[in-house]
């Protein structure tokens, strides 16, 4: 492997496409002749203006994000919006939550602190390892939205079917799915993300929302936590995270070049495939999720004996592979196949997996 780089399965902070690593390393000393490198140079440059500018166009095109959507770029990671959502869009102080996993449930409880929350569905009866089915939810009329965490990191599953919100506002966070695939942004009133699992460095969350749910009543909410203010301000009220959307913009662009969304899917379902068939005829190891919620991105296994799985975790990482140690709440082992993990990383994982059996 060029540059003596190990496959990084990590589920976040996570793999970088090397194209990019290798673009920002050229970059690095003199930005296309600016004479200064991305995080020397002001924010309010014509220069990272049209970085700024650019990454948003891009990430527009990628995602097709109608004109009545505004894209931002907001600090603190997905977990301040687990508050800022909450803070600015239950004008009736009540929100409908599906509870599917580790991150719904911290959503859950922050959304707790700001309003009623009613979960209408869960899974946590079966340690979530299913989506329940959300066809026919009890949602009341003064729901101001319906939340859901469209791919949960750490319990591997994800939703292939939106929930039926009966015309309510839905609300998803999307951290480690994040252009994994098409997705038709318009079924949506926001969709967020923290980068650091799919497209970027950690420090930054990408939120596009409709601009119909931005309000201009909230004065009373500290400045940083209103929509508003930095839908006014273009993602710049105050410093952004101006390396972040740089190496963001990056990764757009890359998307665009291999072929899209539509290629990015194809590619991430011909990948996982490769793991979940390894999986189907394995008799050691098995998958913890029903096939049918299966994550394109987060692959939690386990050998189903705790001392095995940490021999797996000891073999594996000798073997050159990384991260594959479960998430302390569901243990086990998690390989984390983001977009920017090659097919290739994942058939030599198969194959070192392969060979412990062998041997076991
Ligand atoms: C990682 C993650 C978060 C938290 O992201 P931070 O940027 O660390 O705040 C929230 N939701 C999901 C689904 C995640 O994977």
């Amino acid at each position: 492997m060029k540059y003596n780089r190990t496959y990084n399965f990590s589920a976040g902070p996570a793999t970088m496409p090397e194209e990019v690593l290798e673009e920002v390393r050229d970059e690095m000393m003199n930005y296309k002749g600016s004479g200064m490198c991305v995080m020397e140079m002001s924010h309010r440059s014509k220069v990272y203006q049209q970085i700024i500018d650019e990454a948003e166009q891009d990430l527009r095109d990628l995602m097709g994000i109608p004109d009545n959507y505004k894209v931002l770029f907001i600090q603190g990671g997905a977990t301040l919006q687990f508050s800022m959502i909450p803070m600015n869009l239950m004008k009736n102080g009540k929100a409908v939550y599906i509870e599917t996993g580790a991150w719904s449930k911290k959503a859950i409880a922050e959304a707790k602190k700001v309003g009623e929350v009613i979960v209408a569905a869960s899974s946590k009866d079966k340690n979530f390892t299913y989506i329940p089915d959300c066809s026919d939810l009890d949602i009341p009329e003064d729901t101001d939205y319906v939340y859901i965490c469209e791919n949960e990191t750490i319990h591997g599953v994800t939703w292939n079917k939106l929930p039926n919100t009966k015309g309510h506002v839905l609300v998803s966070d999307q951290s480690s799915m994040f252009l994994s695939k098409p997705c038709n942004v318009s079924n949506y009133g926001i969709i967020y993300g923290g980068v650091q699992k799919n497209i970027g460095p950690a420090g930054l969350a990408i939120v596009i929302i409709r601009e119909d749910l931005i309000r201009d009543d909230l004065g009373d909410l500290p400045i940083y936590l209103q929509y508003k203010i930095h839908a006014d301000n273009g993602s710049m009220y105050n410093t952004p995270n101006c390396w972040a959307i740089y190496v963001c913009g990056k990764v757009f662009k890359y998307l665009k070049k291999i072929g899209g969304l539509e290629e990015m899917e194809r590619i991430n379902i011909d990948k996982a495939k490769v793991f979940y068939d390894f999986l189907d005829q394995s008799k050691l190891f098995k998958g913890t999720v029903v096939p049918e919620a299966r994550s394109l991105m987060n692959i939690p296994f386990v050998t189903g004996d705790p001392d095995l799985d940490a021999e797996v975790i000891a073999y594996t990482k000798k073997a050159g592979f990384e991260n594959l140690k479960g998430h302390k709440s569901v243990g086990g082992l998690r390989a984390s196949i983001y977009n920017a993990m090659p097919k290739d990383g994942v058939i030599a994982l198969v194959d070192c997996l392969k060979k412990f059996e062998a041997e076991h």
